[in-house]
């Protein structure tokens, strides 16, 4: 056991909301058990952020917004600030790595691997970005100037799930800084470690107010913060339904937002593809980061032509995945993130067998792990696409299998289903590839590779799986305000209203 581990269940964290520079210190806050969902461990007490206290995290943002220094740094300045915290996170990558598998149950290779180093990546590629973003200018009407530039658009309220909770929140933080926004945070209520540990260790890198923390569940921190006055916009990544109660709230303000929900996202192997580059995504697609990913591509069609041999191969492996203590190296499985996730599990398998799927893996409760939320991996082969398993977001190790025979099929397979974020394709032919990208209706695709994420490109999704994009021009658009300026560059010809008078 990691020494870290041992000092937190000696001695669990106090956690607290941070406003105009200083950690909060709540009286006669809700406290609530933050918890290792590897040995049910209590590793910090979260002392909930009140509805006052969103409001004083707000009015911070807003005072720093509208009088403070931020929105008259250069942009020279905030670049220098993004990159101390890219360096400030990977100062502390390691320490962060282990805070991260502590509070997810998702293995120390995986966080240690991508997590952080993505966490801190977020600051340095939006300071980059910031340097060349600019706006259009339009002169082709005679004696007109027409100008689109992009203001910060204000107070951003940053809301984030706890499948990826530094990394997708870093996202959010390092987009509406760069842009010159000022923002409220808000990490899910079961993993706020990290993110509260990257409060501390950016400590006197910005001034007060232009980041603020708080604290708590969704239903009393997160409703009070999306429904404040004072934010300008939302941006959120979480559960689909959650998103559309934020959205009907923010309905009332006209408040903006951006949306990254959830997935059920399509893998497709035709039989000319890279059998073993195939079976090594799907398993990656499916089962990685313990399967709780938006973009997992655990609804995996394979061609008919090779299914025999795909299913044996992919069942194979999937029994022999290692499930085990995240943070011991060689695991690639740890816990669900909680209880209430683990009989998700149990539901859908139950779901699976009742609806006609057949069990090649796993679907069970693992029977030699009694502490810990813990999961076996699972896989079935589902006889149609309108089994609830195949048409609704599990997250977690869970994978569908279905077979098809040609091509339109598949596409039209694939795209029946609410949402709408990735698509992943297999097959050696370009112009299939090509074919099947542009009929796939999703926010991504991905052709022979698993997932991928260029900053430099948009994230999200069609349909249900949200609005809006992150990334460059995504956030961009998500974090700033188009103003149209239009100059006139000689006396305008105009009606000469009121004349009789003259
Ligand atoms: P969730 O919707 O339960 O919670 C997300 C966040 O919203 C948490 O911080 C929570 O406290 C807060 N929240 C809950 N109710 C709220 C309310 N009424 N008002 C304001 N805030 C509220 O989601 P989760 O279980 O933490 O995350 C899993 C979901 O996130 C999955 O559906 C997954 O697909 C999705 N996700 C999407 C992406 C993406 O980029 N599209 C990435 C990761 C996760």
């Amino acid at each position: 056991m990691s020494e870290l581990r041992e000092q937190l269940y000696r001695t669990p964290l106090k956690l607290s909301g941070y406003v105009s520079g200083r950690f909060t210190a709540p009286t006669g806050a809700e406290e609530i058990d933050v918890i290792d969902p590897a040995t049910e461990t209590r590793v910090a007490t979260l002392l909930e952020s009140s509805a006052d206290e969103v409001d004083q995290a707000v009015r911070a943002a807003r005072a720093a917004f509208d009088t403070g220094p931020w929105g008259r740094t250069t942009v020279a300045e905030r670049q220098v600030a993004l990159n101390a915290i890219h360096d400030a996170i990977l100062d502390h990558a390691d320490e962060l790595a282990m805070l991260e598998t502590i509070n997810t149950g998702i293995p120390l290779t995986q966080t240690r691997g991508f997590h952080i180093p993505r966490a801190a990546q977020n600051f340095r590629f939006f300071g980059e970005y910031i340097n060349q973003a600019g706006g259009e200018v339009f002169t082709q009407e005679p004696g007109l100037m027409s100008l689109v530039t992009y203001d910060p658009i204000g107070v951003c309220a940053l809301i984030g799930p706890w499948n990826m909770p530094l990394g997708l929140t870093a996202m959010k933080i390092a987009g509406a800084l760069a842009f010159g926004n000022t923002c409220v945070v808000k990490p899910s209520e079961l993993t706020p470690l990290t993110v509260t540990r990257l409060f501390q260790i950016i400590e006197g890198l910005l001034p007060d107010g232009v980041m603020n923390l708080v604290n708590g569940r969704g239903q009393v921190t997160g409703t009070a913060l999306v429904s404040h006055p004072g934010i300008d916009m939302v941006s959120f990544t979480g559960g689909t339904v959650t998103g559309a109660a934020i959205l009907q709230s923010l309905a009332k303000g006209i408040k903006g937002s951006a949306m990254e929900l959830g997935g059920k996202s399509a893998n497709i192997v035709f039989a000319d593809a890279d059998f073993d580059q195939a079976i090594d995504a799907a398993l990656m697609s499916s089962f990685m980061n313990n399967g709780q990913m938006c973009l997992a591509g655990s609804r995996i069609f394979v061609d008919r032509k090779i299914s025999d041999r795909f299913i044996d191969s992919f069942s194979r492996r999937v029994k022999a995945l290692k499930i085990g203590d995240p943070m011991v190296a060689g695991t690639e499985i740890g816990p669900m993130i909680n209880q209430a996730q683990r009989e998700r599990m149990e539901r859908y398998a139950e779901s699976g067998l009742g609806e006609g799927a057949t069990l090649l893996a796993g679907g069970h409760r693992c029977a030699n792990l009694n502490t810990g939320y813990f999961f076996e991996p699972t896989a079935m082969l589902a006889p149609g696409n309108d089994l609830a398993i195949c048409q609704e977001e599990i997250f977690g190790p869970f994978a569908a299998l279905q077979l098809f025979d040609d091509e339109d099929e598949v596409v039209a397979k694939a795209n029946e289903s609410d949402f709408g974020l990735v698509g992943y394709v297999w097959t050696d032919d370009l112009n299939r590839s090509m074919r099947v990208a542009s009929g796939l209706r999703t926010g991504t695709v991905l052709v022979n590779t698993p997932i991928v994420r260029d900053l430099r490109t948009g994230f999200g999704g069609y349909k249900q799986s949200g609005l809006g994009r992150e990334g460059a021009k995504g956030s961009q658009a998500m974090f700033t305000e188009m103003k149209t300026t239009i100059i006139a560059r000689e006396p305008r010809k105009m009606p000469r209203m009121g004349m009789a008078a003259e």
